[in-house]
């Protein structure tokens, strides 16, 4: 029987037409494995194992069987004191595991660990009228469906409801905390934390785990009235479409924009079944070849107006007229506004354009502020829930590895330097940032990077020294704070430049769509550049031409068989490649293609029992990753000079 569980729950919170898809292979689901590889990276395991610290003694009923597993935890419930770690508890077709049960007579404790952050000093749960805001919703709604099911099957008990949290507010008093605690697979594939010695008492008597009472939020929730049915009418209704198979009617609008059933043409084609377009077809009428047209649900950061153009039955940008489009209210002082960038977008699917659409004057313009040699950079980083040393609090900036490529202006180029530490149990931050100067400190040229993302990290960085006792603290937070000096455009006296924002204000890729990620506008460029494909075509990357530090002979542009340039990223070679055949792997990743994945290697470097082959194919794997982020950004600034 199709039991609704609490995973399916938050699902169904979400969106209730999820339940039609989630469970069934025949759909494609982005999320497979996504709260697995989630949690290692952020180490939601171990935070897990530290919050059964805190209760010592207590009982995991490890079974998978469901039957096996409400029976055990019934037996564990008939002592006067208990502490259960994942207990089994059904209530007519709702089954739920908890992941702390501390019964003391007949009071019994519900405790939910998550590795969520949650500083009680900055932060709230709640809005001023007491609903959860948008961030805590799902989490506090996971806890009252759990707090219903415990009080449906065992209602002789008196329940209080907790979240377990990383509490931002706290610091860590162990060095080495996190790696008391070690990832492995069990035999049949499921994860397990070992703790080969236990952790120090200091970590118990000094937490870094908060418990926060939500008893009278989750019994709001469940006395709430949601579209004019209670807590408990919703959960039998959703419990029994999920149960039969019967169909939800979905209600498609801008939440379908992160739905994890959506799948694309290509992999429609393999016999995958898109459940996002099963949504659409049913609430549009539209055919499932009309949905890959591009849709207003795609359009790049329309907010407000996208919901009401759906209201409209404007599902197509097509059909959308550009008039649609108000203008925005912070015009910028060079270059395109979101809304003429957003009109350009529309544009360019009416006239059917292929090609990008470029404010010159205004590029030109942008480039000329830079000094030469210029200074590619991308930086690879983690946050890991629980802290290496003492000191630190939890979540903090872990900054692991740097790509550098840098152009002279006389056109020479090179993959210049690099830099990686995967060394467990070693806080590489500061380490990083000294490479990092390093490299940069010996001209004034200007420092590329793509997005926000290497400016947040140094200024946490910053921080991190400010309050540590390295000897050089001063020194190298005073070099940070002079590249980051002045804003992103090359105003003031900072050296760092965002060509994202350049790329926002002066040049739109119709085959990106409505993403400005690199990962979209590298493969868009190659695409259309005639120069670049004519380039890189040849082998010429990891040559005396154009040296590079793990390629030789490289050609970044292939065609496939209908003559589409390749994605370069599909073109890194497997992991595999580097691992010695007969050497068993921990974990089964083909390649590392994002920058989600490259902090999921460093997690497995960190917390799992890896094999030294298996460390250097994926340190060997990040190195390239890393390397080709800074030449698709090199490549498109030689797109770029020539417009
Ligand atoms: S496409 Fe939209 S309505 Fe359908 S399951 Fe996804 S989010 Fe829900």
């Amino acid at each position: 029987m199709r039991l609704l569980t609490k995973s399916r729950y938050r699902l169904a919170c979400e969106c209730p037409a999820k339940l039609n898809y989630t469970g069934n292979n025949a759909y494609l689901n982005q999320n497979v494995d996504d709260d697995f590889l989630q949690a290692l990276a952020e180490g939601g395991f171990q935070v897990g194992a530290l919050a059964q610290c805190y209760y010592p003694g207590g009982v995991l009923v490890e079974t998978l069987d469901r039957a096996e597993a409400l029976r055990q935890t019934d037996a564990l419930l008939q002592r006067e004191n208990v502490i259960i770690y994942e207990a089994a508890f059904q209530f007519g077709n709702l089954f739920i595991r908890a992941d702390i049960i501390r019964k003391v007579g007949r009071a019994l404790d519900l405790i939910e660990v998550k590795s969520k952050s949650f500083d009680p000093d900055e932060d709230t749960f709640f809005k001023r009228n007491g609903e959860p805001l948008a961030n805590w919703n799902i989490t506090l709604q996971d806890l009252a469906f759990q707090r219903y099911v415990i009080g449906g099957s065992k209602s002789e008990m008196a329940i209080r409801s907790y979240l377990m949290l990383v509490d931002k507010s706290k610091i860590n008093v162990v060095d080495g905390l996190n790696q008391y605690f070690l990832l492995t697979r069990k035999e049949d594939g499921r994860p397990q934390v070992l703790m080969p010695v236990p952790i120090p008492p200091e970590a118990i008597s000094n937490r870094i785990l908060t418990e926060f009472e939500m008893s009278g939020a989750v019994d709001a929730l469940i006395a709430t009235i949601y579209g004019g049915k209670t807590f408990a009418q919703r959960v039998d209704e959703w419990a029994g479409a999920y149960a039969s198979g019967k169909r939800v009617d979905p209600k498609i609008g801008s939440v379908c924009k992160q739905c994890e059933f959506r799948a694309n043409a290509d992999e429609r084609a393999t016999g995958l079944r898109s459940g996002f377009h099963e949504c659409w077809s049913a609430a549009t009428g539209l055919t499932e070849e009309d949905l890959d047209q591009p849709l207003t649900l795609d359009i790049w950061n329309l907010r407000k107006p996208k919901e009401d153009l759906l209201q409209q039955g404007k599902y197509l940008i097509r059909q959308v007229p550009i008039s649609a489009i108000p203008d925005s209210a912070k015009e910028p002082t060079s270059g395109w506004s979101q809304a003429e960038r957003q009109r350009l977008q529309i544009e360019a699917v009416h006239a059917g354009q292929n090609s990008p659409t470029v404010d010159v004057g205004g590029l030109r313009a942008a480039l000329s502020k830079w000094k030469y040699p210029l200074h590619f950079i991308d930086f690879e980083t983690t946050r890991a829930a629980i802290p290496f040393h003492r000191g630190m609090e939890p979540y903090g900036q872990i900054a692991f590895q740097f790509s550098h490529h840098l152009v002279h202006a006389d056109g020479r180029m090179a993959h210049q330097g690099e830099w990686i530490s995967l060394q467990r149990g070693e806080f590489p931050s500061f380490a990083f940032v000294r490479a990092l100067k390093a490299e940069l400190s010996s001209d004034g040229g200007t420092i590329l990077r793509y997005a926000t993302h290497e400016k947040s990290v140094l200024n946490a960085i910053k921080e991190q020294l400010q309050d540590s006792t390295e000897s050089d603290r001063v020194e190298l937070s005073g070099w940070i704070s002079s590249i980051l000096t002045g804003d992103d455009h090359g105003q003031g006296e900072g050296r760092m430049i965002d060509l994202r924002e350049i790329l926002l204000r002066h040049y739109y890729h119709p085959r990106a769509g409505g993403s400005n990620s690199l990962k979209a506008i590298f493969p868009a460029v190659l695409s259309t550049s005639r120069y670049l494909r004519d380039r890189y075509t040849q082998p010429i990357y990891g040559t005396s031409e154009f040296p590079s530090r793990n390629f030789r002979k490289q050609a970044w542009v292939r065609l496939d068989a209908s003559g589409k340039v390749v994605d370069p990223y599909t073109l890194l070679p497997p992991l595999a490649d580097d691992i010695p055949e007969g050497v068993e792997r921990l974990f089964d990743d083909d390649a590392i293609a994002e920058g989600g994945a490259a902090m999921m290697a460093y997690a497995k470097a960190q917390f799992t029992q890896m094999r030294d082959e298996e460390a250097a194919a994926l340190r060997a794997g990040l190195l390239r990753y890393c390397e080709l982020d800074t030449l698709a950004m090199v490549m498109l600034w030689e797109e770029w000079r020539r417009c």
